[in-house]
């Protein structure tokens, strides 16, 4: 372009990147409402919190995630440090809390250690319904055993979780993928089939079946479902250990009275899953194509894959907070530390601006949340912010009163006032409605 037609600026305003928020006002309360519930219900479940960091070694998600998954091979946000690491902005969290549980010496803990976190995740997928570049997820991990009430209490977990938000559609779906015994041959009767099928196929899904076949199932072009829906399916495939183990899951659910339906053709992507794996899905009346809210399974070979000498037996998953926030039906959850501003103080002049600190840690000593203008002056203007915030009781400092070492309550609905010491204003907060 020449460079006349363009007028000289600074440059545009960077903009937040594509598929991220930022969180403000009551989202990010719910946000922090729903997190706080659900870290509630875990604890209470026997789960103690985790909090890894945000970025790890690229290497923790390439070994765990396995290579020829779209996380690993296109979404992963990756940096070399200015010392030549190769880091990742974690995409999920189970091979961070896995890393931990060696670094921290949990084995030598009692087993198994059950763990929660919540927090952001990042993947440089397409932004559409549901799906973001940074979200939030809960997620449960049960590590150090192989029973199978283990994936019963997860799954029972995340149906409490998001049946406490008021999701009450909820479908578990679940399906079991086999061990190192049995998969093998599954895996080879899957490709034999697709191979049957392979001018057919999209590009995407000529590569998984060089490289990972059984992700051939989770292919989501029209063409190619068509085609799963003839494919062998792995519960066919079943050595007698994992039968029993999957038997067992079913009837732990069952118990609990969590109602599921097998999905034959549901194996999730990743590498280090074995035996259970499971999604929870919404089907509100309307909802035409539902979401995964959670999903998770077993993952009995991740710790070999990290570099453990010993198979360490786990199960874990995780809840999609956005997805959940943005379902039909949904209640939205208070947190408990924020509380809505109870009294606008408006402080009138130098004098009165002197006192305000003083004033204010009055209040928040005894818990009272304000909301005030530090830049307005005259009363009207405050009382009038004050009102159009919808806080029910204004305290008015003027230099009358800060002189004096008084204030002014005004009850804002019926505008009634009364002129207070200073000195006595905590005790009177306590009768605040
Ligand atoms: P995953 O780690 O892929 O098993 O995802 C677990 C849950 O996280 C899913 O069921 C979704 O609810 C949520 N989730 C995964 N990826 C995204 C994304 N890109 N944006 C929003 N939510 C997501």
């Amino acid at each position: 372009m020449p460079s006349n037609t363009k007028p000289k600026t600074k440059g545009e305003t960077p903009k937040i990147p594509r598929g991220m928020r930022d969180l403000m006002g009551d989202t990010f309360y719910a946000y922090q409402g729903l997190a706080e519930r659900a870290a509630e219900i875990a604890l209470y479940y026997g789960f103690t919190a985790i909090e890894t960091p945000m970025l790890e070694a690229e290497s923790l998600f390439t070994r765990a995630i396995g290579e020829a998954t779209d996380i690993v091979d296109k979404e992963m946000y990756t940096l070399k440090t200015r010392g030549g690491d190769r880091l990742a902005l974690r995409p999920e969290g189970t091979a961070p809390v896995m890393r931990a549980y060696f670094d921290n010496g949990l084995q030598t803990q009692p087993q198994p250690v059950m763990l929660y976190y919540s927090g952001p995740f990042f993947r440089h997928d397409s932004p559409q319904r549901g799906r973001y570049r940074q979200f939030y997820q809960f997620g449960l991990e049960i590590i150090g055993t192989g029973k199978s009430i283990a994936e019963a209490m997860i799954i029972k977990t995340f149906t409490l979780i998001l049946g406490e938000v008021g999701l009450d559609n909820l479908h578990v779906e679940i399906n079991s993928i086999g061990d190192k015994e049995c998969r093998p041959a599954y895996r080879r009767e899957l490709a034999a089939y697709y191979r049957k099928h392979h001018k057919n196929l999209c590009a995407d899904c000529r590569e998984r079946l060089k490289t990972n076949p059984l992700r051939l199932l989770d292919c989501k072009n029209p063409a190619c479902q068509q085609i799963k829906q003839g494919a062998p399916t792995p519960v066919s495939y079943l050595c007698a250990a994992c039968k029993k183990h999957f038997k067992e899951v079913l009837e732990y659910l069952e118990t609990m009275g969590v109602t599921y339906e097998i999905n034959h053709q549901l194996v999730r992507g990743l590498d280090y899953y074995s035996r259970t794996v499971f999604e929870i899905v919404d089907r509100a009346p309307g909802e035409d194509t539902p979401l995964a809210l959670a999903g998770g399974g077993r993952y009995d070979y991740l710790a070999r894959a990290l570099g453990s000498r010993k198979d360490l037996p786990a199960v874990g998953g995780a809840i999609g907070l956005d997805r959940v926030l943005s379902a039909p039906g949904i209640k939205t959850i208070n947190p408990r530390l924020i509380k809505k501003p109870k009294i606008f103080f408006i402080q009138l002049s130098f004098e009165a601006k002197l006192h305000s600190f003083e004033v204010i840690e009055i209040l928040r000593r005894a818990r009272v949340p304000i909301a005030q203008s530090l830049s307005k002056d005259s009363l009207s203007a405050q009382l009038g912010m004050a009102e159009r915030l919808g806080v029910p009781y204004a305290l008015i400092l003027g230099q009358k009163e800060a002189l004096e070492g008084t204030v002014i309550l005004r009850n804002m609905s019926t505008r009634s006032q009364d002129t207070i010491k200073i000195d006595h204003l905590a005790e009177n907060l306590k009768n605040l409605k």
